[in-house]
């Protein structure tokens, strides 16, 4: 546990303290990704990490959880190319798209800033965040207001 999460609430939480500040809402998740700050729920009961943040464990039902900010780093655990993407990414085709195991176990899914020939299962990544005034172009309308977040490669250590 960081210094950090002690910024954080723990569960369990009374319905009035999970506001839009709250990380335990997309809001409060979005805030905190535009800082560069990836945030988890971890279950105090079962130590399953849920990313977005829930107020309860998916796993057991538990409602014992708490913030912890997560690493951005980990590897490809699964890949693939999208010739064919939605319309707000065809200008980006062909996309390449991961299942990233982060240095936590958490798995996430996202865009590549890499051919998919550069990559292989294992190779190292490190999830950066991308600014939607910014990348305008390269998100669905419905995230506009959100941060997103694209994998790039880095070196192993
Ligand atoms: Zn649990």
């Amino acid at each position: 546990m960081s210094d950090r999460d002690a910024d954080y609430p723990e569960g369990p939480l009374a319905p009035k303290e999970i506001t839009a500040e709250s990380p335990f809402t997309l809001p409060g998740f979005f805030d905190a990704l535009s800082e560069g700050r990836l945030l988890a729920a971890v279950c105090r009961d079962c130590d399953t990490v849920l990313v977005p943040p829930r107020p309860a464990c998916h796993d057991c039902g538990s409602r014992r959880v708490g913030i912890a900010e997560q690493p951005k780093t980990g590897e490809v655990y699964s890949y693939t190319e999208i010739s064919r993407p939605p319309t707000a990414f065809e200008h980006l085709a062909p996309l390449t798209v991961a299942i990233v195991e982060l240095d936590s176990g958490v798995r996430l899914t996202g865009r590549v800033d890499a051919d998919y020939d550069d990559l292989a299962i294992g190779t190292p990544v490190e999830l950066t965040v991308r600014d939607p005034d910014v990348d305008a172009e390269a998100h669905l309308s419905y995230e506009g207001d959100w941060p997103f977040h694209v994998f790039a490669l880095r070196e192993a250590v």
